[in-house]
């Protein structure tokens, strides 16, 4: 099966400290990717008050701009929250969803289905992320990222696929440098897409994306691509510093026209 045009996100979680840091780093992303025309998609999750910034300074959005997290309601008396029609109008295209991080500030499976509806309805793409606290020799992660995608996917109608992207991430390999390997990563896409499979048919394998996070380097990209078969990554750390970020991008983008 063709597989998919890559996608690279870039994570930057509650960094960095100041707006004047966040344009530095995302010029300098901008220049270490260069201005040769790529297939790999790209996209950075700023926080919040920096997005309409990267957004003047991304007008053709070549590389994409991802909220890190949204709250299902569109307007009101929500205090702290920040809407999808907010996040269209500073040029958002891509929600990540159910990160590890806001599922251990207590986010549960029922707000995050309630975000991955209002995401779908809004037109953007939900980057929706599993994965177990913990591996074990029983192989009990697998039924924790089932329920997990389960109940997050459930309603989607079949037509909206393309909206959805699958981010493994498995929660012991983020930020500690032990990343799944990737016979491990290929394991878990194969029972990633048969769930989908199961619930919208096989050709629905085609249209949903399935990424891999966890202490992705440039020096692990590769294997993870070429034997892990996901279709591109979700980046925490290494999103900060703008050259490894960019040798990963230049990797997947050799990977995916078969040129490494
Ligand atoms: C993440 O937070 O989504 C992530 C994958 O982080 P890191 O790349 O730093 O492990």
């Amino acid at each position: 099966m063709k597989s998919h045009i890559p996608l690279i996100v870039g994570n930057w979680k509650m960094n960095p400290a100041t707006l004047g840091k966040a344009r530095k780093l995302f010029l300098d992303t901008r220049k270490e990717i260069g201005r040769k025309k790529l297939e790999t998609q790209i996209a950075v999750a700023p926080p919040f008050p920096f997005l309409s910034e990267m957004q003047r300074l991304s007008p053709s959005q070549r590389i994409g701009l991802a909220a890190q997290d949204v709250f299902f309601e569109s307007i009101g008396a929500h205090t702290g929250e920040v809407s999808l029609p907010m996040l269209k109008s500073v040029g958002v295209s891509s929600v990540i969803v159910g990160h590890s991080e806001r599922r251990a500030a207590g986010e549960t499976d029922e707000e995050i289905y309630k975000d991955i509806q209002a995401i779908f309805k809004s037109g953007v793409t939900a980057i929706v992320c599993v994965g177990e606290k913990a591996r074990d020799a029983q192989g009990n992660y697998f039924g924790i990222v089932e329920a997990q995608i389960r109940s997050a996917i459930r309603s989607i109608p079949k037509t909206k696929l393309k909206q959805l992207v699958i981010a493994y991430e498995p929660v012991w390999a983020i930020g500690t440098g032990n990343h799944a390997t990737a016979e491990d990563v290929h394991e878990m896409k194969l029972f990633i897409q048969k769930i989908i499979a199961d619930q919208f048919g096989r050709d629905a394998i085609k249209k949903v994306r399935v990424l891999y996070g966890g202490s992705v380097k440039k020096k692990n990209a590769h294997a993870l691509l070429a034997v892990g078969q996901v279709d591109g990554f979700l980046i925490g750390g290494a999103s900060l510093k703008p050259k490894e970020f960019a040798a990963i991008i230049h990797i997947a983008e050799s990977h995916g026209k078969g040129t490494l």
